[in-house]
């Protein structure tokens, strides 16, 4: 049998490990926190992604973890940004809890095929197989190693040194997850508003609520994150009609507002070798402003356990994987940065759209 080792324990390494398991590879993952987690609060997940998590068989799990919910835009002025090009199934997500979600994923996967507290440090490999390096100081070989390692990548490090993350510049997030009881969400709401700000929150599946606020081109922020968060808010609320954006943010505790300055990952020349392949943010970490690195990185689960399937010999099939996802994501760049540079609300709605059409109806 073909052994796999998936380096990351986050949404696309888990994914991976479900989807190359069902095309037969026996899969270890191997994550180096000493648990399942994730940073985060809330995700959302399109059509796209909830097709591969159908396709899975657990799209019944993951929809006890979530909710439905529609994205639409408003001004900061409460006008809703209407892009009448694009019906209501442009619109559609799913809004899930991020950590409830790992956790599914890893029950699926089986806790005895995930290896915690285990980093991989290095690799090295042949022809025929690659032996992976763990940061303990132990090693073991494996026909194909899968780094679904996030951001700072060690695979990815390790197959193309010259690929560094690099700063989003000016681009700032700031995030809260609220209990059930702690504020009075009924609905959502996301605005596009002043100076380049954007932001929102949206009751989540457990009556509780989820808040987001982000600033493109953005100064230094200097005050706490909770403080900066509120200055944000502000751009997205004439005559008081998101007063409950900022009641959410002050009701959220200091030390659990979460603020993320962008990084990025640049565009890759390759994603693989002969017996190595990159999936999800250790490939394409992306500016957050389409929503969209999760359900994108999950697609690469599915593509890549389509080329395995279609092509026993295995450099080939992650040559194939390789000239499948580097078009996909000059495409999604393209339409990404379509998106980051609107020039008024209406356009960042209309590009929006755009960008989420082609994504979910794309492989
Ligand atoms: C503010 C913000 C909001 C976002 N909102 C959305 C959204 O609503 N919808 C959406 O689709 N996307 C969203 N994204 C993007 C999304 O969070 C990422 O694309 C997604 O989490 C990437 O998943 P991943 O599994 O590739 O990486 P990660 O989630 O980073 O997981 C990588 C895992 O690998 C582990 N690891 C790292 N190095 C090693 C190693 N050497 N050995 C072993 N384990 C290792 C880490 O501990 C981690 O568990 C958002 C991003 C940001 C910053």
């Amino acid at each position: 049998m073909t052994r796999a080792l998936v380096a990351g324990g986050g949404i696309v390494g888990l994914t991976t490990a479900l989807a190359l398991r069902r095309v037969g590879l026996d899969v270890t993952v191997v994550e180096q926190a000493p648990e399942i987690r994730s940073t985060g609060t809330s995700l959302g997940l399109w059509r796209n992604a909830l097709a591969v998590f159908s396709d899975l068989g657990i799209a019944d799990r993951i929809r006890a973890v979530g909710r439905p919910a529609s994205m639409y835009f408003h001004d900061a002025a409460g006008r809703l940004l209407e892009t009448p090009e694009h019906g209501p199934a442009d619109h559609d997500y799913f809004l899930a809890n991020r950590p409830l979600l790992n956790d599914v994923l890893a029950d699926a996967v089986g806790r005895a095929h995930i290896r915690l507290s285990t980093r991989v440090a290095a690799y090295t490999e042949t022809a025929d197989s690659v032996t992976v390096h763990f940061s303990d100081g132990s090693a073991d070989t494996f026909d194909l190693l899968v780094g679904a390692d996030g951001l700072h990548s060690a695979v990815r490090t390790h197959l193309i040194p010259s690929a560094m993350p690099r700063p989003h510049p000016g681009h700032h997030t700031w995030r809260g997850l609220l209990p059930p009881g702690a504020a009075d969400v009924t609905g959502a709401a996301m605005t596009v508003g002043h100076h380049r700000c954007r932001g929102g929150y949206a009751r989540t599946h457990d009556g509780g609520a989820y808040w987001l606020v982000s600033q493109l081109g953005s100064p230094t922020p200097t005050a706490g994150a909770k403080s900066e968060a509120l200055t944000r808010a502000e751009h997205l609320n004439d005559n008081g009609w998101n007063d409950q954006l900022l009641t959410v943010i002050a009701a959220t505790p200091d030390d659990q507002v979460l603020h993320n300055p962008i990084t990025i990952v640049p565009p890759l020349p390759r994603w693989t070798s002969h017996r190595v392949a990159l999936a999800g943010d250790a490939a394409h970490a992306m500016s957050p402003h389409i929503t969209a690195g999760a359900s994108l990185g999950i697609q690469d689960a599915a593509a890549l356990s389509h080329h395995l399937a279609a092509h026993p010999d295995m450099p080939q099939a992650l040559a194939a994987y390789e000239s499948d996802r580097i078009p996909h994501y000059a495409r999604v760049r393209t339409l990404s940065d379509a998106v980051e540079h609107y020039r008024t609300p209406a356009e960042f709605a209309h590009r929006y759209a755009a960008f989420t059409h082609w994504m979910i109806n794309s492989t």
